[in-house]
């Protein structure tokens, strides 16, 4: 994933700009930077940000960067934000989304005979495709217009020119970009909540696709929002921060609607409530709440000394170190039954492992309730995870167990229905592979219900398939009409 944070100020913004940026380091892991514009043109900053967090790494840059325009970035992936001069001027770049359609779009620029900086692998830096496609025109407004016609995914960005900043919402609304304002100006941010403390208030949610330009006097939408949306429910499921708000719906909140709705279809009585440190404690505070079964935290992080950035490649390192943070509380385990509520299942390793821990710490029983359904094709819009197979997803693993490799979309909506014979199975397969006592998931439809979003607003696709609009072919602007 990612997340950016912009700033045009009649003041010098850095400050402003460092603990924006820092406010969205939950959305990314890798890389981070900070690009300014002052009395002295443009400055920059990027670190590798994957063994201490973003404000150990910026602490320097903070004091010696000047300027009263800035955007920065968190990213999971490519070094950003990228400086660049072209026809248009010199700019500043940085973008949150997927390009599922990059090796065509660079085949397409590079008749051309444009080039590229490749990363290391040999790989494009997905931005500087971006900022070529921006470029293709004679305006930003018509460039960024382009690159929402051109990119198959999805597309956050912001441009920094010398006078202001422009902000584009993604065409479908995937990802959220608000506008928040202070006496001195204005900041964009991917995060609702990251500029509460620092002074602003809230003063606009983009629409899908929307074009704004902002400076330090004001701002104008240049392009307006199109009419579908089709924003990502995951936002809410996990990886938005708690205190933020999307289209009107606060995060927290919907998760204690989750994890109420979970309890009211449930039929275990547990001793104890619990949810998997961070994301699935508010649902677990919700089904607390309704079921009227205690809250407790069988397991506490050890915070202190992992930062959440410390996030190595390879997968049985990553198990480990989850591992490593969770310290179980004894007496709230020992001969207890426990139910204990996660997010989501994906590969479904660090489940088990947690509940294998539970066991081995006394637990009696492991009753299992992930806060959203199961998981069964791979996000194609954003920059979710590094796996490249459907087969890293437990369901499809087991899917491909009970009815072999080529399986057709009917049967797959078929395991994707909470009524069906199939989908009952697949739980079962799921429950005894990870060794829970009981699994039930929450139903897709009682999902969209926590989110209060009719769901033809909503990207409902991971878990059935809904909400790619790319094969559209009456969506205005997409065609480039
Ligand atoms: S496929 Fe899933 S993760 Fe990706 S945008 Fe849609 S809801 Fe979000």
């Amino acid at each position: 994933m990612g997340g950016f944070f912009g700033v045009a100020s009649k003041k010098d913004c850095v400050w402003d700009l460092f603990f924006g940026t820092d406010y969205h380091s939950h959305l990314g892991t890798r890389r981070a930077g900070m690009t300014v514009f002052g009395e002295k043109g443009f400055d920059r900053a990027i670190h590798n940000i994957t063994n201490s967090p973003f404000r150990t790494k910026f602490d320097r840059d903070v004091t010696e960067l000047k300027g009263n325009l800035g955007i920065g970035c968190i990213s999971d992936y490519e070094p950003q934000p990228l400086l660049i001069r072209s026809h248009l001027g010199t700019f500043a770049i940085t973008t949150v989304g997927r390009i599922d359609n990059l090796e065509e779009l660079v085949e397409e620029v590079s008749t051309n005979r444009t080039q590229f900086l490749a990363m290391s692998g040999s790989n494009i830096n997905p931005t500087e495709l971006v900022a070529c496609l921006v470029n293709q025109k004679d305006s930003f407004l018509e460039g960024i217009k382009y690159v929402q016609q051109k990119v198959s995914g999805s597309m956050t960005l912001m441009i920094m020119t010398e006078e202001g900043l422009y902000a584009a919402r993604d065409f479908y609304g995937r990802t959220p970009v608000m506008i928040g304002k202070k006496e001195d100006g204005y900041c964009v941010s991917f995060e609702s909540f990251a500029y509460i403390n620092i002074g602003y208030t809230d003063e606009k949610e983009l629409g899908p696709g929307e074009i704004v330009y902002i400076t330090p006097d004001g701002y104008e939408t240049i392009s307006p929002p199109q009419e579908t949306m089709k924003i990502c429910t995951f936002l809410w499921i996990y990886y938005g921060y708690p205190n933020s708000t999307y289209e009107g719906v606060n995060v927290e909140s919907m998760r204690y609607n989750c994890g109420a709705m979970l309890a009211e279809r449930d039929n275990v009585d547990p001793d104890l409530v619990a949810g998997v440190p961070d994301s699935g404690i508010a649902h677990a505070i919700g089904y607390a709440n309704r079921s009227g079964i205690p809250f407790a935290r069988p397991f506490i992080k050890y915070t202190p000394t992992w930062p959440r950035s410390f996030m190595p490649t390879d997968q049985s390192m990553r198990n480990l170190i989850a591992h490593m943070k969770l310290i179980p509380v004894d007496e709230l385990i020992r001969d207890k039954s426990l139910l204990l509520i996660d997010d989501s299942i994906v590969r479904g390793t660090q489940l088990r492992e947690t509940t294998e821990f539970l066991y081995n710490s006394g637990a009696k029983e492991v009753h299992i309730r992930p806060a959203c359904p199961p998981l069964l094709y791979g996000c194609r819009f954003l920059n979710f995870s590094r796996s490249n197979s459907e087969y890293d997803l437990i369901t499809r693993r087991v899917i491909r167990e009970r009815e072999g490799e080529n399986v057709s979309d009917e049967i797959l909506a078929e395991y994707a229905d909470p009524d069906s014979g199939r989908y009952e199975q697949m739980l079962e397969d799921i429950r005894k592979q990870l060794g829970f006592t009981s699994l039930r998931f929450h139903r897709l439809d009682d999902m969209v219900k926590s989110v209060g979003i009719d769901k033809s607003k909503l990207c409902t696709y991971c878990w059935d398939k809904q909400g790619d609009c790319s094969s559209c072919k009456n969506c205005p602007g997409k065609s480039g009409s």
